[in-house]
């Protein structure tokens, strides 16, 4: 590997003249002592040779000899001295080649290996003196197959390198993938007559792509496939499909009510929940049918091989029963309904976006319908899908044309039948269809962002009116105003509230803030320290629906309250079924117990007011009451004499 300079090569010659030239002046001298003696003792001359005598030619010739001896010492230096210069620089080389950090060997021409270095050791398990005469190709795992390395060590003929990837088996047995480049390296006339080969284990790195790979196709939380996953699949699935031969399904499943779980018990329950859910999920698939996870609370379920679409509901069937058994997290035993939409290929779509986006608009349809059921797509869906996209755009119009009016609906004490507060209901006039329920709206809003606006409109809306009445010598108590979860859990919405109350000069013990259960069973710390600055500045606290979320009583007693308010659905058969009397009784009774105030919503007729009249439930509100109307109207109603006589 090393080679002496051009220099040294033509200093080298010159020693050799030297060398030559010492050689010639013994030789002449010995010839002219020779002749001279012959000569002087011949015809007695005085030993002069070609007109120089004797001493002269000694002294000559000696010059010649001293300078060619401290030539060739001269010589032998520096040639001595070249092999060991070539030596170091042999021996550096070698120290480089061993501390490379890639595996290196060199073969001959017939690939037989020659040397190796120290990271080729180290990495195949093997020592130098195993492998000196081997092929490389005699260490190599055989899955490649023998024409595999024939293929590579032709191409390296051909071109003069290759590169590549190979696996390998180590010493101990273990198969590892390697990066390996392979060079031949040529003599002047262009002939082979070594090779290079380089490599470096690759298992880590391959390991980690590995990983990187299963993260960014995998969902962490329950490790199933994600999106990115089911487009690859759907991709794979429908690329060689053939309409009218191949069939398939692809069911969105969506957990009814999820929001309320994570929003009550908290992301970790919501967490654990969708993690069993999954495991039960996948527990059912088989080898036609396939479980990802879109996010959130949606999976997917791509069914191939299909051959009738009764398979479908048969499998949708066992999803909904495994789903619906009762899940124990956190102490709560938690009753989960799916609502799922199925697209068919080929006749709902052609294509994975298709049948993902139709397979959504037939889910959203389960829901509508009044989820815990399935459908299957219709072209009419996309309309409601479309109508829902159009809803949102309009909704940012609306807020900013006004075209929201807050309605107000009273609240009556029931012992006296006065007006003892309002509360603040949005509803959308809509230029062409009309006033539109919050029901409609308020979760677009709540999906699309706008409620941060549409709430802080409502409330500074409603204090404004109270504050209007005030001026106006009209008392109507309180005014009640809904918080959405969103509003509420804003870092700045206690100041908001503060700001809205110093702007209108309304009486912070005027303003009753609602708030949905699920809303402060959501980190629970942050929500008492919001509701505490509340109560501090003298705002009054309702939990709005009561009874439909999951609070626990451990945490109410915490929660600096005024009331609670009982949700309709309670009252509905309270003067039919004993059973939903004795659940409101039991309310009742918490609330007391409690220390809080209590409001019945929903009353609906004489006969459930009778009956919180006689469990001294004092608040309440409803239609059999009074039915939500303008700001307008609504000052009419300042006493109800005699609530009895209120039409139902
Ligand atoms: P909510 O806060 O529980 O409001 C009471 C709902 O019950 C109102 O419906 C009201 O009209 C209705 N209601 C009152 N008495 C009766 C009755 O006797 N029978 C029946 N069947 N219903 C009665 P509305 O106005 O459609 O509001 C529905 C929900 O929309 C509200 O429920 C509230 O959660 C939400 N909402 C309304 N306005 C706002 C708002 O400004 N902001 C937020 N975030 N949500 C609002
Ligand atoms: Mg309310
Ligand atoms: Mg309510």
């Amino acid at each position: 590997m090393q080679q002496i300079p051009a220099f040294a090569g033509r200093k080298l010659v010159l020693f050799a003249f030297a060398a030559i030239l010492l050689i010639w002046g013994i030789l002449a001298l010995d010839w002219w002592s020779i002749n001279s003696h012959s000569s002087s003792e011949l015809d007695g001359s005085s030993g002069e040779f070609m007109g120089v005598d004797a001493p002269s030619w000694g002294f000559l010739l000696f010059a010649i000899g001293l300078v060619a001896t401290l030539l060739i010492v001269e010589g032998c230096r520096l040639l001595f001295g070249l092999r060991e210069q070539a030596n170091r620089q042999f021996a550096l080389q070698r120290r480089m080649i061993d501390h490379a950090a890639e595996a290196m060997i060199l073969t001959d021409a017939a690939q037989r290996i020659l040397t190796v270095n120290a990271a080729f050791e180290q990495t195949t398990g093997y020592r130098a003196s195993e492998v000196l005469g081997l092929t490389p190709t005699k260490l190599c795992e055989e899955h490649h197959g023998l024409n595999f390395h024939r293929n590579v060590w032709d191409f390296v003929a051909e071109h003069g390198h290759w590169e590549g990837e190979i696996w390998d088996r180590r010493k101990d047995g273990s198969i590892y993938p390697k990066q390996m480049r392979i060079a031949a390296i040529y003599d002047d006339a262009g002939l082979i007559t070594h090779f290079v080969a380089t490599f470096a284990d690759i298992s880590e790195t391959k390991a980690q792509a590995e990983r990187f790979d299963y993260l960014a196709h995998h969902d962490q939380l329950t490790n199933l496939p994600n999106r990115l996953a089911l487009d690859s699949h759907l991709d794979a699935l429908l690329d060689g499909a053939v309409p009218g031969i191949n069939r398939l399904a692809l069911m969105i499943i969506d957990l009814d009510n999820f929001k309320t779980v994570n929003d009550s018990l908290g992301h970790h329950s919501g967490d654990r929940l969708l993690a069993e859910l999954a495991r039960r999920m996948g527990a059912e698939m088989d080898r036609s049918t396939r479980l990802f996870r879109l996010g959130g609370d949606e999976f997917v379920v791509v069914f191939d091989q299909l051959d009738r679409d009764n398979a479908v509901v048969v499998l949708v069937d066992r999803l909904v029963s495994v789903i619906g058994l009762p899940c124990e997290i956190d102490g709560h035993s938690l009753h989960i309904t799916p609502s799922i939409g199925i697209s068919l290929y080929p006749e709902h779509g052609r294509d994975g976006l298709t049948l993902i986006r139709n397979a959504d608009a037939a889910m959203y349809a389960a829901k509508a319908a009044g989820r815990h059921n399935y459908k299957f797509f219709a072209d009419s869906m996309n309309a409601a899908a479309n109508k829902r996209l159009h809803l949102e755009s309009e909704l940012w119009r609306a807020l900013a044309e006004n075209q929201l009016v807050l309605h107000y609906q009273p609240q009556i004490d029931l012992l006296n039948g006065k007006v003892v507060g309002v509360e603040a209901l949005v509803r959308w006039a809509h230029p062409v269809r009309g006033m539109i329920a919050p029901a409609d709206f308020i979760p677009v809003a709540e999906e699309c962002g706008l409620i941060l606006q549409l709430g802080h409109w409502v409330l500074l809306t409603a204090c404004r009116q109270v504050r209007a009445w005030l001026d106006a010598g009209i008392d109507m108590g309180e005014m009640a105003v809904n918080i959405s979860a969103h509003q509420f859990r804003q870092p700045d919405f206690v100041q908001t509230v503060r700001g809205i109350l110093a702007e209108t000069g309304l009486p912070a013990d005027r303003l009753e803030l609602e708030i949905t259960e699920s809303t402060v069973m959501h980190g629970v710390d942050a929500a008492i320290q919001t509701l505490a600055q509340l109560k501090a500045m003298g705002v009054r606290l309702a939990i709005d629906d009561f009874g439909t979320g999951y609070s626990s009583l451990s945490y109410l007693r915490r929660f600096p309250l005024d009331r609670l308010k009982i949700d309709r659905s309670f009252l509905a058969d309270v003067d039919t079924d004993p059973e939903a009397a004795s659940l409101v009784t039991s309310i009742v009774m918490l609330g007391r117990s409690l220390g809080l105030q209590l409001v019945a919503e929903g009353v609906e007729n004489f006969a459930q007011a009778e009956f919180l009249r006689t469990l001294e439930c004092e608040r309440v509100q409803g239609f059999h009451f009074y039915q939500p109307v303008s700001a307008d109207e609504v000052i009419g109603f300042g006493r109800c004499e005699d609530y009895a006589v209120l039409p139902a």
